[in-house]
């Protein structure tokens, strides 16, 4: 029987982390190859290039220091070398870079590939907005499936216990991509909803931000459970007015609540946020970020704008009030205090 050939396509912490429980699993497993390989986007790193140190040390030292990877994952910077034979793909850029990606990765893969995204975030096109799962559906041609939930990656770096949804659209991809990822430390529950998976991965970044202002003001757990609160029940309507076949039963998995309370106690997202804060916007999210996360990429306020942006053209503002004063905060338009606003009393 063939094996299956598995190709990462991006290297940063969630990436290298997803990797190492696949590495378990394809050194176990006698259906799958046992080497990984893992497409890197090329940069200098303490003056070589960062797939010679991943490749010697079998760690990415720059995106997640201390993780062995297993030494069956091989780090490659040419997309095409790394994607040849792979009929399994896991995508996980940050998607500000996943268009230019997927654009690269036209005429390359296996006829019988079979993509997974683990991408958090949505494009933005003049006809509308579109999920990384769709643009890599419709740009590649194979069946996509996405691995979202409360995966802060440095914990599960750790090994420590964690659980995740995979949404497909093919059962059939959704188990081989459980049987990819899952071990005793990392439990997959599998749904048959892609779009309200990615849809409660994406949205939740947006929140997590909102957290992090109401940590940056010094307010407590009350005033933090009732933005999660109103977070949620945002992610919730925008997903079914979007995609009107999400399930409402998506958003009690891994991929909805679990994540949106993940992020807005431990993430990326929150930490940017919580200086914004503290700082009351003296310098921007991305000066920030750009500071704080060690080249790691802020998801949240570029999806606050992109949501934004489709909450306008839908007519659609009023009706989220958390989302959009996310975003008017982070530009500045409105006072940091105002998060709370969606409250009633400002
Ligand atoms: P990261 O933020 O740790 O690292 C940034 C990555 O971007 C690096 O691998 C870097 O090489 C790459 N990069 C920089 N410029 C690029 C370019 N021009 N083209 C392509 N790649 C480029 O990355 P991450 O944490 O693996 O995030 C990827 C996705 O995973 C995001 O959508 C994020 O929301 C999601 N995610 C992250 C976590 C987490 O805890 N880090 C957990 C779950 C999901
Ligand atoms: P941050 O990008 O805010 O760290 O969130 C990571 C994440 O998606 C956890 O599931």
């Amino acid at each position: 029987l063939k094996r299956h050939k598995v190709c990462f396509l991006g290297s940063g912490a969630w990436a290298c982390a997803a990797a190492k429980l696949a590495s378990e699993n394809t050194s176990r497993l006698d259906t799958f190859e046992t080497t990984i390989e893992m497409w890197v986007y090329e940069e200098t790193y303490e003056g070589r290039p960062l797939t010679e140190a991943i490749n010697e040390t079998h760690v990415n030292p720059k995106y997640l220091p201390g993780v062995s990877l297993g030494g069956n994952v091989h780090a490659e910077p040419d997309l095409e070398t790394a994607v040849k034979g792979s009929d399994l793909v896991v995508f996980c850029v940050p998607h500000e870079f996943a268009l230019g990606l997927c654009n690269k990765l036209e005429g390359l893969l296996d006829k019988d590939a079979a993509v997974i995204s683990l991408t958090k975030g949505m494009r933005i096109r003049p006809e509308g907005p579109q999920l990384i799962s769709e643009m890599l559906r419709k740009k590649l041609g194979r069946d996509c499936s996405v691995l979202m939930g409360a995966n802060i990656a440095s914990e599960i770096g750790q090994g420590q216990l964690s659980e995740a949804t995979i949404g497909y659209a093919r059962a059939d991809n959704g188990k081989i991509f459980r049987d990819l990822f899952q071990t005793p430390s990392f439990i997959v529950t599998l749904v048959p909803d892609v779009e309200g998976a990615e849809m409660a991965g994406t949205l939740k970044n947006i929140v997590a931000v909102g957290a992090g202002f109401s940590d940056g003001l010094g307010y407590g757990s009350n005033t933090k459970a009732a933005i999660i609160r109103q977070g949620l029940s945002e992610i919730k309507e925008l997903s079914t007015r979007m995609f009107p076949s999400v399930r409402p039963e998506t958003f009690l998995e891994s991929c909805g609540v679990a994540d949106l309370v993940a992020s807005c106690y431990g993430g990326r997202n929150r930490k940017v946020a919580e200086t914004f804060a503290k700082e009351r916007g003296e310098r921007t999210m991305e000066e920030l970020a750009d500071d704080l996360l060690g080249g790691q990429r802020l998801q949240g306020a570029l999806t606050a704008e992109e949501v934004y942006s489709v909450l306008e053209v839908k007519g659609w503002v009023a009706d989220f009030p958390l989302f959009s004063t996310v975003h008017g905060i982070i530009v500045g338009q409105l006072p940091v205090e105002s998060i709370t606003s969606f409250m009633g009393s400002g």
